[in-house]
């Protein structure tokens, strides 16, 4: 019997963060796992949020003081973790009278009834409270505190409108969100964990004590497995898989919550974010992107359909270049565009009137009417490694023997290293590769961490890196990429893998994938002869 026919404890279904982060922790435990993502991992919400390690500080506005206070906390475990791909921000939030509340939050009901002639909007003395919770609520080590700017002869105030003077300054982090993806099916790979991409779960039935589980591979090819325990991570499609593929009875329901973001060529010169109030309510961040672009987003509205593929639409990308325009003193249109994303929040249906309002805090339901089926709504990236152990809280009821808890604290592959050691890895490499320039060194050590010697390995020379790709993209990063992180395609490698995709012509992207089939297809031929 191979591997791949025993009947293994934990099935899980979808790639996402949530699901390959409990692949991870359930692998590590020496539970025998194995996962089905239907297309790349992370090609859904995974690779299209606003890529923070963050508490949330707008949910303190909704008193969701335990999402705040755990995401918090997270920020920097995580941090220590991974300090390649994730990394400190500072966020500039420019204060002005005008600026208003959602109405419908709980910071709002008690403002307006209390102080009624503030007629909904936020005083500087609530935003200086919440900030004070949000440096205190967390055990924050690493992360400076905030601290009040002025704008008027600032760097930060440098390309704002003249009437913001001043503005508070707080800390978050920024992750490679689907790098994280890709780290934690590796790492889940690396402790036994079998990870089959492009394999949709088309049905599961309860036979007795067991699920059975029907997948289909890319070409078509079907195979049934043998499960103790269904995980359904499918994050948009969770309620999909409840009724449509394993047709189990549960009334709990996602409310997907649209979000897209809109990147243009760098608006400013320093390496902080800001963090931008309405006038109706709602928050969008500017962040400094890819080194050469600027990242502003989000939007929130409601989409009926999974498999309706989210794009950014006009009216989302003008809402969002108008609400820019109403901070950057150099207003930007439509033709800054370069690229737009947009990603579905598989939110916990609450509820809630508004999707601004709908709760971003997990849900996690077990059903255990036969063999047990954990559904998992919700859910933040901040919050997917404790998400992870909430879940295997409930898993370790159906085996006992399962180990405890052991993700914080444990680096992601290349996460080896000190936060503060960042730069110092980055001119070690340069130092070990003399032939690499020094933006490649460091797209290098973000991207893979201590892991960036292992993939150049004892090469001398550009040359030995192999064919060239455009960017700063050689083959032996591509060999790396598709032996250790499960890309396929170009796109996996040139918007998930990395975002060399904002610097690569469609031609390019052509000939990369056109030698990546190539390859595939020689291996393959190999493994059918061997
Ligand atoms: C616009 C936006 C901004 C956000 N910003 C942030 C942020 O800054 N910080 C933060 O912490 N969080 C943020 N989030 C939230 C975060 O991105 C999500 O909570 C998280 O990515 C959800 O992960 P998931 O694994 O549940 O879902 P997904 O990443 O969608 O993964 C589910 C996977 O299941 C697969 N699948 C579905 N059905 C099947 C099937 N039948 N068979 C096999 N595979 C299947 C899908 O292909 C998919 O890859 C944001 C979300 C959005 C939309």
């Amino acid at each position: 019997m191979s591997p791949s026919d025993e009947t293994c404890d934990l099935f899980i279904i979808g790639g996402g963060i949530n699901g390959c982060g409990i692949a991870r922790d359930a692998a590590g435990r020496g539970l025998n796992v194995r996962l089905a993502e239907m297309s790349d991992l992370a090609s859904a919400t995974s690779s299209a949020s606003t890529k923070l390690f963050h508490g949330g500080l707008r949910y303190l506005e909704y008193f969701e003081v335990r999402l705040v206070r755990e995401a918090l906390i997270e920020r920097e475990t995580l941090l220590r973790a991974m300090p390649h791909i994730s990394w400190p921000m500072r966020f500039v939030l420019p204060y002005h009278k005008d600026m208003r509340f959602e109405g419908s939050t709980p910071a709002s009901k008690i403002l307006n009834t209390v102080m009624p002639w503030m007629r909904g909007r936020r005083p500087a003395w609530l935003i200086r409270f919440g900030l004070f919770l949000y440096d205190n609520l967390g055990g924050r080590k690493i992360l400076p505190p905030t601290s009040t700017v002025d704008l008027r002869n600032s760097p930060e105030g440098a390309p704002l409108n003249d009437k913001f003077t001043k503005a508070y300054e707080y800390s978050d982090c920024w992750v490679e969100d689907s790098r994280l993806v890709a780290l934690n099916a590796r790492d889940a790979a690396l402790r036994g964990a079998q990870i089959m991409i492009r394999t949709k779960v088309t049905n599961a039935e309860r036979v007795g004590d067991i699920w059975e589980i029907t997948t289909e591979d890319y070409a078509g090819a079907t195979k049934t497995h043998r499960a103790r325990m269904l995980i359904n991570a499918a994050g948009p499609w969770v309620g999909d898989v409840i009724h449509n593929k394993i047709g189990v009875d549960s009334t709990e329901d996602v409310r997907l919550v649209r979000g897209s973001h809109i990147v243009t060529p760098k608006l400013y010169d320093h390496d902080k974010c800001y963090f931008f109030q309405g006038t109706d309510g709602r928050i969008i961040f500017s962040i400094p992107y890819e080194n050469d672009f600027t990242l502003i987003g989000t939007t929130d509205a409601d989409h009926s359909d999974p498999d309706q593929r989210p794009t950014c639409t006009e009216a989302e990308r003008d809402y969002l270049i108008n609400f820019a325009n109403g901070y950057f003193k150099t207003p930007i249109s439509a033709d800054d565009v370069v690229w737009s994303y947009s990603g579905v929040r598989p939110l916990y249906d609450d509820g809630a009137t508004s999707a601004t309002a709908a709760t971003r805090d997990y849900t996690l339901k077990v059903d255990a009417d036969g063999a047990p089926i954990l559904n998992i709504f919700g859910g933040k990236i901040t919050t997917y490694r404790r998400l992870a152990e909430s879940a295997l809280e409930k898993v370790q009821t159906y085996f006992p023997e399962t180990g405890s808890k052991w993700t914080a604290g444990v680096p992601l592959p290349g996460g080896d290293f000190e936060v503060a050691d960042f730069d110092k890895k980055v001119s070690d490499l340069a130092t070990t590769y003399p032939f690499l320039t020094p933006a490649h060194a460091r797209r290098l050590v973000r991207a893979y961490g201590t892991d960036a010697v292992k993939m150049i390995g004892d090469a001398t020379s550009l040359d030995d890196l192999g064919p060239h790709f455009g960017a700063d993209l050689y083959a032996k990063e591509i060999s790396w990429l598709i032996t250790h992180e499960f890309a396929r395609t170009a796109e996996d490698i040139v918007w998930r893998r990395s975002k060399l995709g904002l610097r690569l012509s469609p031609d390019e992207i052509a000939a990369l994938d056109a030698w990546m089939q190539t390859l595939l297809r020689a291996q393959t031929n190999d493994d059918t002869a061997n």
